[in-house]
């Protein structure tokens, strides 16, 4: 059954541009991208979309970092769309990343790791809901 998942090109991608670069690898992967725009983030809206980490030592840092460019956000759709999207990324960090992964090639830290990509049914839900109201 397809499945669909929220991807973000994160504003360190954005500024090493390499956007298509990863759009490419989307769409080389089966994914059908249903919704894209490109938007920057408030502080305040960085800390909405990531109120599950409010709790977290990086939680001010992470949401400094992805209110500091422009950002690309994506509803993609494919058969299990989102494993296979985290699958796509690798690990958070970077370092631990297997080869062949999006963080293992283009992300700088734990941190900035280059793509964003929901991690259950409900948060792909809650996280497509946050940037695209419309199309739930
Ligand atoms: P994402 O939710 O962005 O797809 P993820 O699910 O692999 O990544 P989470 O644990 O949800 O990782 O963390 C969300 C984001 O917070 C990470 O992508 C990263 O940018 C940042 N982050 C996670 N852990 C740390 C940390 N220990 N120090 C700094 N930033 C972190
Ligand atoms: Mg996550």
């Amino acid at each position: 059954m397809k499945e669909k998942t929220l991807a973000i090109i994160k504003p360190d991608a954005v500024k090493k541009r390499i956007i298509g670069k990863i759009i490419s690898r989307i769409e080389e992967e089966d994914f059908e991208i249903r919704e894209m725009k490109m938007l920057w983030l408030t502080k305040e809206e960085a800390k909405g979309f990531y109120v599950v980490h409010k709790d977290k030592p990086f939680y001010d840092s992470l949401t400094d970092f992805m209110s500091s460019g422009r950002i690309v956000v994506m509803i993609l759709e494919r058969e299990n769309a989102i494993a296979h999207w985290r699958k796509v990324m690798g690990a958070t960090d970077p370092a631990l990343a297997e080869p062949g992964t999006l963080r293992h090639s283009y992300g700088f830290s734990i941190e900035r790791n280059a793509v964003h990509g929901s991690d259950s049914p409900q948060t792909a839900e809650w996280e497509i809901n946050y940037f695209f109201p419309k199309t739930q």
